[in-house]
């Protein structure tokens, strides 16, 4: 199974957050939580947005300079809401069906997903600002 290193926010120990889990990742020094930032494919998007937490699905590619400016800000937003948000990164040229499901003709995309139902839909790369208010307000409406 797919996994990421990530480091943890409270004590700065790397941990290995899995794609899937039907817990939270939590840190295995000071047990904190983990920023949850995972990629999916077509084979394991399924199971990987199925989480009690707030999905934002990057839809993203290699070729596409504006998704390069918003993957920076993605992994500070999966620090600053550890806890509460998985991002989760989907290369379009190798996951045609999540990319024709969200219909991602123009990328990058920033889907939210709420128990698989899609709640928000950003087009086009957002400067953080936009990007953190829209998570915070997702967040708070629960
Ligand atoms: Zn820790």
């Amino acid at each position: 199974m797919a996994a990421n290193v990530m480091p943890c926010p409270s004590c700065g120990v790397k941990n290995r957050v899995p794609a899937v889990s039907s817990g939270k990742p939590t840190c295995a020094k000071c047990h904190g939580e983990l920023p949850w930032l995972v990629d999916a494919t077509d084979a394991d998007f399924a199971q990987v947005v199925d989480t009690s937490r707030l999905v934002l699905v990057d839809l993203w590619a290699p070729w596409c300079g504006p998704c390069r400016m918003v993957a920076p800000i993605l992994e500070k937003l999966a620090h600053d809401f550890a806890g509460s948000l998985k991002v989760v990164k989907v290369n379009v040229d190798g996951s045609p069906a999540t990319s024709q499901r969200f219909d991602a003709s123009s990328i990058p995309m920033l889907v939210f997903l709420r128990d698989g139902a899609v709640v928000d839909t950003i087009v086009g790369a957002q400067p953080e600002h936009v990007l953190r208010s829209s998570v915070e307000q997702l967040i708070s409406r629960g």
